[in-house]
């Protein structure tokens, strides 16, 4: 499915985990694609370099998408090496868990700042240019618990269904123009997120899912290809579940 227009896109938190795999997917189909990390400057590099073995190309772009400013200098870069962004995937996230009783305004302040605030910092400046272009698409990786809800989750749960509150917004904003956002609800992934669950937890989850297993980010990664293709023009403001079936 390699498009004969070359897209330009974002993911953010694309150093480890599904952002990487979203990286590699969307380099597989011809798009130019932006690295972005906080922390890990070698595993931001490894995933540049896998966009590069699947015969793509990319470059790595270091922003906090917490970070207002930093997040409108990183769009001022885009603009003049690219002049367009096609499309963001709102990928970065944190996750600071623990019950509500103990749960510090730091942890709570924290997650939100990444979690939110960073897909909304994106969103907007990643929509002025898309607004111009008369294209884009926005994926915003959302949760199942943000719509389910989770115990000992309070900030995250939080984060994640405002995120699908910001979708809907957003994508009701900017529809005129051909640009679709969308979320996207995974269930429990196979990542560094999900490594540092307890094994007990992990046995309790799978009786939970119906299909058996966690889901590999390669999975969730062919989902975003799709909303982030011509084939998709007519899907937005929807939120799409890929959990194994652990929510219906
Ligand atoms: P992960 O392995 O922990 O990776 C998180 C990524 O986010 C890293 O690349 C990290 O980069 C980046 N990041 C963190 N803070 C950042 C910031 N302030 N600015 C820019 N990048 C930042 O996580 P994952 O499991 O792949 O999760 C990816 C997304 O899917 C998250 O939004 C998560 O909430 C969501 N999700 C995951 C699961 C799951 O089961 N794994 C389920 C549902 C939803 P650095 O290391 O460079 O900071």
């Amino acid at each position: 499915m390699v498009e004969t227009n070359r897209r330009i896109a974002l993911v953010t938190g694309a150093s480890r985990g599904i952002g990487r795999s979203i990286a590699i997917e969307l380099a597989k189909r011809g798009a130019f694609v932006i690295v972005n990390y906080s922390s890990s400057p070698e595993a931001a590099q490894e995933t540049l370099n896998a966009v590069r073995e699947v015969g793509g190309d990319g470059e790595i772009l270091k922003f906090s998408v917490q970070d207002s400013q930093a997040v409108e200098n990183a769009f001022d870069g885009i603009k003049s090496r690219h002049g367009k962004l096609d499309i963001l995937v709102n990928n970065a996230g944190i996750s600071r868990d623990g019950l509500v009783l103990r749960m510090k305004d730091e942890e709570w302040l924290q997650t939100l700042a990444v979690n939110l605030n960073g897909a909304f910092f994106c969103s907007r400046a990643a929509a002025r240019l898309m607004l111009k272009a008369k294209w884009g698409r926005i994926v915003n990786i959302s949760s199942v618990v943000g719509e389910m809800g989770n115990a000992g989750q309070v900030p995250y749960v939080s984060s994640k269904a405002g995120l699908i509150g910001m979708t809907k917004a957003l994508a009701k904003e900017l529809a005129s123009r051909n640009v679709t956002v969308n979320a996207i609800t995974p269930g429990f992934i196979e990542t560094d997120m999900t490594a540092a669950l307890d094994e007990k937890l992990r046995d309790e989850h799978m009786k939970a899912i119906p299909l058996g297993r966690y889901g590999q980010a390669e999975e969730v990664a062919h989902l975003v290809n799709f909303l982030t293709s011509d084939q998709s023009a007519y899907i937005t403001g929807q939120v799409i579940g890929i959990n194994g079936g652990m929510y219906m």
